[in-house]
């Protein structure tokens, strides 16, 4: 089974990604980690999306789909996750292609619906594990112990650099502006149902899977 995760940055795309990985075996395909991975690794390519990312405006679709299916073409058998992915029209074409090639077409796009006001809450206090990447918050979702991991027990934490009011605004502005038609798209393909974002972590996660064993 593929699915397509879209909603507005801090939704809970990764957060529920993550479970599904976890509950369901399936892989996550978060174009935000395999750009976050190349600029952290300063290839050439890495440094060129860089800037943009740290603007919160969208790398060109051609990184993205060129990044999206290199990864598919190790995939194998199990079913994706896209998180983040795509992001314009343009790229949920190529994604069509590219599944289409493979035999194996999108059999879920999942809008999780949040309140804009919600998001710079979320977001601000947001933060990771730097060895496993389970996601806290500094109100919502601290670590159990202070400075220790609840899953792997690491002691290393990251705050993405574009997790900023300013940078906020600006992927809000492109979420509405370059994403948002999809979900007529999708909508108008029978594909799309949506989700309630404002809910406790555990009940999005039962209206996820609601969805997916429908
Ligand atoms: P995310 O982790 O999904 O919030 O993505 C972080 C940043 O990576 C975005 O603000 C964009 O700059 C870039 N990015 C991630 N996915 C895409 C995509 N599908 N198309 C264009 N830019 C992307």
């Amino acid at each position: 089974m593929n699915i397509i995760l879209i909603g507005p940055p801090g939704a809970g795309k990764g957060t529920q990604a993550k479970r599904l990985v976890t509950e369901r075996g399936m892989v996550q395909l978060s174009t935000g980690d395999m750009l976050r991975e190349a600029r952290d690794s300063g290839t050439e390519m890495g440094q060129r999306v860089a800037e943009v990312m740290s603007r919160g405006a969208l790398v060109t679709d051609e990184i993205v789909i060129g990044l999206i299916a290199e990864k598919l073409d190790s995939l194998g058998a199990a079913g994706a996750i896209f998180d983040g992915f795509p992001r314009t029209l343009a790229q949920a074409d190529a994604l069509e292609a590219l599944l289409q090639g493979r035999g194996a077409p999108i059999d879920h796009v999942i809008e999780m619906r949040v309140d804009d006001e919600a998001l710079v809450a979320r977001i601000s206090g947001r933060f990771s594990c730097g060895s496993c990447g389970e996601v806290y918050h500094d109100t919502t979702r601290p670590t159990r112990t202070e400075g220790i991991c609840d899953v792997c027990g690491s002691t290393e934490f990251l705050r993405r650099a574009d997790d900023n009011e300013d940078s906020l605004r600006a992927r809000l502005m492109a979420y509405y502006k370059q994403t948002s038609p999809l979900l007529g798209y999708y909508h108008a393909k029978g594909q799309l149902s949506v989700v309630d974002g404002m809910g406790e972590m555990d009940a999005v996660a039962g209206d996820v899977a609601a969805v997916l064993d429908r």
